[in-house]
């Protein structure tokens, strides 16, 4: 199958031997939103920027659409990048800016009036149309980057931290825009940010990235429900993370480790020695269930938020776990903290992972 862009394990050494980016494969089909995540400094922007042709490629091939563009200079790839401080011409005005890219192009004048037309009125831009960039609001401006990079009409859009700039408000309301834009033009996008709640919210598929390299590569749910590292654990959402010593399987998919606060089952490889098990997993005061998962311990803090009770439970050997429960359950309204409970977890919630 033809994928829009694949990356073939590429690298960026940077030319004063800063090592950005290793070994990155991936591949995105047509009409896929892809989300790059990780921690400032890992190495997204860098990436990003590598598939734009922005920056030499040191490692690797990058394909699209078939074609081997490695070596094209941006405005010969089928992309359009959009930037985090939009690079607006501020003294240029808004159908400037966004014919921009057609002109470089060198469309005739007709061609290129046309087409800025129909997408100044599809970002509802045309009563700015002929003010200067920077007379308008942020939310306006980011439109007339997106209006600026889907003008050229990119087989793929590469937006790098785009709404950074933006307050929460604004950030909310124009992340549902961009999400149903994405699916009416069938664009792929491939998206920078360090925010968890955008890349979980808005991408068919996340990759978690650490100090230059992929973690995992999955759709949100998944780097929930099964994540592959202990960095990807620790990074995404809220889990206890137990380590212990392999102590065989119990069926093809069940590992089970022994730690210091028992036996734990779960789902991964033999071998494993890590257990991961989401807040959201824990029951509390379980009935006693065969081949379910027990700790013991106390509880050590409780705060309702809405309708989601956290807690905390400190185990015998002082690990504390956060626990995320219905805040209208009898037994977290009943507990008083200090006295002692037992949690329990389906093994099929836990993860095992090689650490
Ligand atoms: P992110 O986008 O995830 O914040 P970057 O891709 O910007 O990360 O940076 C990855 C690594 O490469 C960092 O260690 C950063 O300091 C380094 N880096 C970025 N740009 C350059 C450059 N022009 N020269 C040398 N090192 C760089």
């Amino acid at each position: 199958m033809q994928h829009d862009l694949e990356l073939i394990s590429v690298g960026k050494t940077y030319s004063d031997g800063t090592v950005a980016v290793s070994n990155f494969d991936l591949k995105v089909a047509k009409g896929e939103f892809v989300a790059f995540l990780g921690p400032s400094g890992c190495g997204k922007s860098t990436t990003l920027r590598m598939i734009a042709g922005f920056e030499d490629i040191t490692e690797g091939e990058v394909m699209m659409m078939g074609r081997n563009v490695t070596h094209l200079p941006p405005e010969k790839r089928p992309t359009s990048m959009i930037f985090q401080n939009y690079a607006l011409f501020p003294h240029m005005t808004v159908r400037q800016n966004v014919a921009f890219g057609l002109d470089v192009k060198g469309m005739a004048k007709a061609e290129r009036n046309r087409k800025v037309d129909r997408i100044l009125d599809m970002f509802d831009l045309e009563p700015y149309a002929d003010r200067k960039a920077d007379r308008l609001s942020g939310g306006q401006r980011q439109r007339i980057a997106l209006a600026r990079g889907l003008v050229v009409e990119p087989e793929i859009l590469l937006l790098d931290e785009p709404l950074g700039a933006l307050d929460a408000n604004l950030r909310r309301i124009i992340q549902n825009e961009l999400k149903l834009l994405q699916r009416e033009l069938g664009i792929t996008f491939v998206f920078v940010t360090h925010a968890q709640s955008e890349a979980l919210g808005l991408s068919d598929r996340v990759v978690v990235m650490s100090n230059g390299v992929v973690e995992q590569i999955s759709p949100p749910r998944e780097l929930y429900r099964r994540p592959a590292t202990p960095f990807v654990a620790d990074f995404i959402g809220s889990n206890t993370i137990l380590r212990g010593r392999s102590v065989g399987t119990d069926g093809p998919a069940f590992g089970r480790i022994d730690t210091a606060v028992g036996l734990i089952d779960g789902v991964g490889p033999a071998g494993a020695t890590m257990a991961v098990i989401p807040a959201e997993a824990f029951r509390i005061q379980p009935q006693h269930t065969p081949g379910e998962v027990h700790l013991p311990g106390t509880l050590s803090a409780r705060r309702l938020v809405g309708a989601v009770g956290h807690l905390k439970v400190r185990l015998a050997d002082d690990t504390e776990i956060a626990v995320e429960i219905g805040a209208d359950r009898p037994e977290v309204r009943a507990l008083q903290i200090g006295a002692p409970v037992t949690l329990g977890v389906d093994p099929a919630s836990v993860t095992l992972i090689q650490a």
